[in-house]
């Protein structure tokens, strides 16, 4: 079953906490990150934290540490485990940044899990300094969403998964997030996709004030139980459905051979994709 993609936003949904604030508590200046949040876009803010903590004299290694101290459920692992397990192609959308989240990743061993990770890159200087870019260049292309922060539009990343997995014939996406950056990507979800929001987060506060918006199915989960619960049911729906789905395609096959039409015209019995999708739904309903 190839047909999935579970696409996860990683700061409150995957880890428990959100990273930037965990490296900034545990060993930046809070007072100067508090006092430059107003007034910088947050990556840039949090690559001049980077620059005030390797000035205290703190390396990447450090960094690193306090990193692994993020916490992960037991569940959300598991549920990660059995996506993967089950053919889905994971991936990951997130505005933290590639050095905090496959460090994260590598720790709890869940690195080769997800095929994209989608986030603000990083570099270290040759003072050791962790640097951290936009998603985005905004300053040559800006993404023109006014819903998004200039250096990453998720939406924008959401479509170019979609395009990409329509190619390779991947059909579903099902979306986990938390935060207001998982709104534009949400809106951006078709009809048959699935939008996981965390109860009482940020963007599910939205989705609930704005449901008319959505095209996608919505399922909240509060914790690490509920997601594993919720997104392993939606992962075996996709697969009854489109088991049903090929299994009437066999049938409208076996049917024609047994019929009138002769097998040098046999590919005149498969349907046209759209027909049997609208069947297959309207069976699965009477089977319900
Ligand atoms: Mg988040
Ligand atoms: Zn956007």
């Amino acid at each position: 079953m190839a047909g999935i993609v579970v696409v996860f936003d990683f700061d409150e949904t995957i880890i428990e906490c959100d990273s930037d604030d965990l490296v900034v508590q545990e060993l930046g200046d809070t007072q100067l990150f508090n006092e430059l949040l107003p007034t910088l876009p947050f990556h840039i803010l949090m690559d001049r934290m980077m620059g005030e903590i390797h000035s205290q004299g703190k390396t990447i290694k450090d960094i690193a540490e306090c990193l692994k101290r993020a916490p992960l459920h037991p569940r959300i692992i598991a549920a990660i485990k059995s996506a993967h397990a089950l053919g889905c192609d994971l991936r990951i959308i997130s505005d933290a940044n590639t050095f905090f989240i496959e460090t994260v990743l590598k720790h709890y061993g869940l690195m080769d899990y997800f095929s994209e990770i989608n986030t603000n890159p990083c570099l270290i200087d040759e003072e050791g300094k962790l640097r951290i870019l936009p998603y985005h260049d905004s300053t040559s292309t800006p993404h023109g969403c006014s819903l998004c922060p200039s250096n990453m539009c998720k939406g924008l990343v959401i479509e170019r998964i979609q395009a990409s997995a329509s190619v390779e014939g991947k059909k579903r996406i099902i979306y986990l997030g938390d935060g207001r950056g998982d709104f534009c990507p949400s809106l951006k979800l078709w009809e048959g996709d699935y939008m996981m929001p965390r109860k009482n987060f940020p963007v599910w506060e939205l989705i609930c004030g704005n449901p008319m918006l959505m095209k996608a199915e919505v399922h909240e989960w509060s914790d690490g139980e509920e997601l594993e619960r919720v997104l392993l049911h939606l992962i075996n729906m996709i697969s009854i459905e489109e088991n049903s789905n090929s299994n009437y395609t066999q049938l409208v096959s076996l049917d024609c051979k047994f019929e009138t039409i002769p097998t040098s015209t046999h590919e005149n019995s498969v349907l046209r994709p759209p027909q049997l999708l609208t069947v297959g739904k309207e069976l699965n309903a009477l089977a319900k």
